[in-house]
């Protein structure tokens, strides 16, 4: 089976003792699991993943879409 890298959705960021953290959801929509940029892939279901900011990186609101 082919391992594909896919693309972490960032789904915004929150400031934690003054530093930025951002927020990344796991691309597999089986899955859908908040990850931490630290990871290479999913802890939850194994899903290569890779990190690239938005190109206007800027403070949103975080909401909840009730899952
Ligand atoms: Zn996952």
């Amino acid at each position: 089976m082919k391992i594909i890298r896919k693309l972490a959705y960032w789904t915004g960021c929150t400031f934690f003792h003054g530093e930025r953290h951002n927020e990344w959801q796991c691309p597999n929509k089986k899955c859908g699991m908040p990850i931490s940029e630290d990871y290479s892939n999913c802890p939850y279901c194994g899903q290569k993943v890779k990190f690239a900011y938005p190109v206007k990186a800027k403070v949103i609101e975080i909401r909840n879409n009730g899952g």
